[in-house]
């Protein structure tokens, strides 16, 4: 077995979701929604299965979804996307980043990721070939700075990967820290790899602004996005990656021997859903803000500090600013054998210099299950 994979821990999120499983807890670790996600989407997606085809798919996706994907991002970010040339339709924002990383990198290339990054990232890019480069983030802004780019950029720098809005943190990057990371990515010619899967999940005040639409960025930047965030149908699995078409001529290379495609089924509601969206993409972030804030008042009613999310299913509490001196990963086993509540330990997003007093909480679930939760978490104080 290869070192790289054999030495990893199983995912924290199936660590932490196993244990609410055998346990019974209520589990505000893993990121998906506890309601069944829109009806006219997962009917299309019957129909599909029913009385549509069900064998291979092209390779890059069904063209019907494939436009779907340009004309959404047409609307919602003056993206001047050409379908057939630069929109690839994948297996999951996790193939589309497994396939970036293959496709993208080359033996001995970095590539420079904050931590917090979401847990995928290092052991595809290491299997990969590439050398993470990191950049360190704390709490409670999470801010970088062009001190901190200047020190992880290097002439060998390839790649960067940036998530925004960005998991486990709900940070939604401001203009200016968009515009600096542009900057040094034209400078040192490197390629951006932007995990773009929760967009569409912003809240009021904030506004995600796509990288590929900085100057000199649309050559230069791999947009990746996920059906499963969208709609809130995490277990869908359907991604996308849009790019110039350069890119994605190297992209469709490593698509097709990952997974070659994508049940058309899917892809089928998956486009009608982005065709039909209606308020959808106005109604979904606003009900999950509000889910957002009755989590964090009860939080706060019961002592917690909570920090500011701006994006994302998930907040996150500060463990040693809430008075409570035990670290992350301690914090969240007890929470769950003994008061039956899942969370997920930001540490386990780091690899060096651990930040471990951040415990991360998703809120898409019912408000009956929030204030559960509450409740829960207030006895493993
Ligand atoms: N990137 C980030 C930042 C995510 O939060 C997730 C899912 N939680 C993914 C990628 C994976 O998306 P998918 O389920 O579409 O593979
Ligand atoms: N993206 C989800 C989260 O952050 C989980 C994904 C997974 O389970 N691999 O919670």
């Amino acid at each position: 077995a290869n070192a790289i994979f054999s030495g990893l821990p199983t995912t924290v999120f199936e660590e932490m979701s196993g244990l609410a499983r055998t346990l019974g807890a209520i589990n505000l670790g893993q990121g998906f929604p506890d309601d069944p996600g829109p009806e006219a989407v997962r009917a299309k997606a019957a129909d599909a299965v029913l009385n549509g085809y069900n064998q291979y798919p092209p390779m890059a996706g069904l063209p019907e979804l494939r436009q779907a994907v340009a004309a959404h991002y047409d609307g919602a970010q003056d993206l001047d996307l050409d379908w057939a040339s630069e929109v690839t339709i994948t297996s999951g924002a996790t193939e589309a980043l497994a396939a970036s990383f293959l496709a993208l990198i080359e033996p001995g290339d970095e590539v420079v990721v904050f931590q917090p990054f979401y847990d995928a990232y290092l052991p595809l890019i290491r299997r990969a070939g590439g050398v993470p480069r990191l950049v360190r983030l704390e709490p409670p802004h999470w801010r970088f700075t062009r001190a901190m780019l200047e020190a992880a950029f290097t002439p060998r720098t390839r790649l960067i990967v940036l998530n925004n809005p960005m998991n486990p943190t709900g940070v939604v990057l401001p203009d200016e820290d968009l515009a600096l990371l542009a900057e040094f990515c034209v400078a040192h010619d490197a390629v951006a790899v932007c995990d773009e899967v929760w967009e569409q999940v912003v809240f009021s005040g904030a506004q995600h602004r796509p990288l590929i639409a900085f100057p000199a960025m649309r050559e230069r930047t791999v947009k990746i996005g996920s059906a499963g965030k969208m709609f809130g149908l995490t277990g869908w699995k359907v991604g996308y990656l849009c790019a110039a078409p350069g890119l994605t001529h190297s992209l469709a290379r490593a698509h097709q021997f990952l997974t070659f495609t994508t049940p058309p089924n899917l892809q089928t509601a998956v486009a009608w859903g982005l065709a039909n969206a209606g308020d959808w993409f106005r109604d979904m972030p606003r009900a999950l803000e509000a889910s957002r804030d009755r989590l964090a008042e009860g939080l706060r009613r019961e002592g917690f500090t909570v920090l500011p999310s701006q994006g994302t299913y998930f907040l996150s509490i500060d463990l040693t600013a809430s008075g409570i001196a035990e670290a992350d990963r301690a914090f969240c086993l007890r929470a769950v054998k003994e008061a039956g509540v899942a969370a997920i330990p930001v540490s386990a997003f780091y690899e060096t210099d651990p930040v471990t007093s951040i415990v991360r909480l998703c809120f898409s679930k019912a408000d009956a299950t929030l204030d559960e939760g509450v409740r829960r978490l207030a006895r493993a104080r």
